[in-house]
């Protein structure tokens, strides 16, 4: 019999747990021809959350979980449960049920007739802001005019991936992960399904606009080397500019003689040209961090214990990080 991986990145979502296992068995129950397991990745929660997983994982078979060593955010959660998932596909999934799981059935069916990527694209989102709505679309509009990769908008992390996918999602193993475009990069057959987004069902919004801004300035960076380059161009624009109104000062003061007149405007030509300056200096900044962070080489995560340290302990394997097989 098939397995499939449902996994569910946690953070503090011990509220929403025993909602979300109930609806998860009724979904397995419902679908009988394959063997599912949730695996939960525990991502440095601070509140009840591990505490009900190993209750849950010694009642009900299918529970699995890994608990990492401290909040390392979602992207990295969901690299460490690529790792650690062992269906034949993937399903990710939200643990506050914004994202209905009874539509895993329907993935299931597409994978079944070959895709190897159905990507759920929201229809629309309920009790969220309009501000949070526009930013989210303008965002992606950006992102998909500089980025060389397809990136699907309104397509989140909401997906079932073939095995084949996760074996080649585990090998992009940078540390500032932008997971959404990674799915665009590694290619294979894609099928988009539609849903409706429900409100989180307990607890609050993990995303501040502060890790929204990261993870948006991450997107772009991994994905394009537009930002990089589009300075040259303004910087060329920019100094053409100055050099036709230069010559425009010199003829005029050939021919009309001078005054102190041009004082203001040198003043705000120097003040303009040290703000473009700063912008491309921050520009690169961005970049050379990203380079600092991947050529530190770390290990993505690791793993303070898991549900399978059990079943390992009687085979005499221990301190098991983040590199498996
Ligand atoms: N999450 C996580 N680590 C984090 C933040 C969030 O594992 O640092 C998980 C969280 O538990 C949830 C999913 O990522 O399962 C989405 O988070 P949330 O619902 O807070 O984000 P939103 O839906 O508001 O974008
Ligand atoms: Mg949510």
């Amino acid at each position: 019999m098939k397995k499939v991986t449902i996994l569910i990145p946690a953070y503090n979502e011990e509220e929403v747990l025993p909602a979300l296992l109930d609806r998860l068995d009724s979904v397995a129950a419902f679908i009988p021809r394959y063997e599912f397991e949730y695996l939960f990745v525990n991502d440095g929660s601070s509140d009840g959350t591990l505490r009900l997983l190993k209750q849950y994982s010694e009642t009900n078979p299918r529970v699995r979980y890994i608990d990492l060593s401290r909040n390392f955010g979602k992207e990295t959660a969901m690299l460490a449960g690529f790792d650690y998932a062992k269906g034949d596909a993937v399903v990710i999934l939200d643990a506050d049920l914004q994202q209905p799981p009874e539509l895993i059935r329907e993935m299931i069916r597409w994978w079944e007739q070959g895709y190897e990527d159905v990507y759920a694209v929201r229809a629309q989102r309920e009790g969220e802001s309009r501000m949070k709505e526009w930013t989210s679309k303008t965002y992606y509009k950006v992102v998909q005019k500089m980025s060389p990769e397809k990136v699907y908008p309104l397509a989140g992390d909401f997906r079932l991936l073939d095995r084949k996918c996760i074996e080649a999602l585990r090998q992009l193993r940078e540390n500032e992960r932008y997971t959404k475009g990674m799915y665009g990069w590694i290619g294979f057959k894609k099928k988009e399904i539609t849903y409706y987004a429900d409100v989180r069902a307990a607890g609050e919004t993990k995303w501040s606009w502060t890790k929204l801004f990261k993870l948006a300035m991450d997107g772009i960076t991994s994905y394009s080397t537009a930002p990089l380059k589009v300075w040259s161009y303004i910087g060329f624009a920019i100094s053409f500019l100055a050099f036709l109104f230069l010559a425009y000062e010199i003829g005029k003061t050939l021919l009309f003689g001078t005054n102190a007149a041009g004082y203001p405007t040198l003043l705000a030509s120097i003040l303009f040209l040290g703000g473009i300056q700063l912008i491309s200096l921050g520009v690169i900044g961005e970049y050379l961090g990203r380079v600092f962070v991947e050529t530190k080489g770390r290990p993505p995560y690791f793993i303070r214990e898991s549900s399978d340290e059990a079943e390992e302990d009687t085979h005499g394997k221990k301190g098991r990080s983040n590199d498996v097989d």
